[in-house]
């Protein structure tokens, strides 16, 4: 599914965020940066020790907060990472933590000229936020920075399975016609 706004796209598909030729992918990282499981562990695996060892000197990344460093041996040049809140029970300032790691991840990516970016659903794995509430946030947060910074040409939203994809692409059609 694709929408466009302004000049702009968003994107949404089924796959592996590792295996996307944006011109940076977003990890959902942890504070320490020193990798983990889910989408964390994969790129560390497929990029290489070099994404770690750039890492190092960049942490802690307090939740919210993003951190760029290279792609190594991935197609991205670059990896945005960013940490989003452990959900608790949504009164602990959960979802304006995860506004703020898409909206941090975005401005990185204006101020470093990266036209184009792929990101997972941040937080819905080990962080246990739940996919339409946090769906909501990540796709109203992308498409309000798109229509202020055309300069990101493509946002696209890699989601790795069935039941998360068709959660955004329906959450994608509310907002779209709610515009
Ligand atoms: P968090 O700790 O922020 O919750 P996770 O990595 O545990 O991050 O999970 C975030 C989402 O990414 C989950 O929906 C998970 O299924 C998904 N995911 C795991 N591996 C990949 C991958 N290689 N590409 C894209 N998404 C992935």
């Amino acid at each position: 599914m694709r929408i466009a706004i302004k000049g702009s796209a968003v994107e949404l598909i089924k796959g592996d965020i590792t295996a996307q030729e944006t011109d940076a992918i977003v990890n959902a990282a942890n504070t320490t940066l020193s990798g983990g499981g889910g989408v964390d562990g994969a790129i560390h695996k497929a990029g290489g020790p070099s994404i770690m060892e750039e890492c190092k000197p960049l942490a802690p990344c307090p939740a919210g907060e993003a951190r760029l460093t290279g792609g190594g041996q991935l197609k991205a040049k670059h990896v945005i990472h960013t940490v989003g809140p452990v959900y608790k029970d949504g009164r602990h300032n959960e979802p304006r933590l995860l506004e703020k790691s898409y909206r941090s991840s975005l401005e990185l990516a204006s101020k470093h000229r990266i036209r184009s970016l792929a990101f997972p659903s941040i937080s819905t794995g080990a962080y246990r936020y739940p996919v339409e509430e946090a769906a909501r946030i990540a796709l109203s947060t992308v498409g309000g920075y798109l229509v202020q910074h055309p300069e990101i040409e493509l946002v696209r939203f890699v989601l790795f399975d069935d039941k998360t994809y068709k959660i955004y692409q329906r959450t994608l059609e509310e907002l779209s016609v709610g515009e």
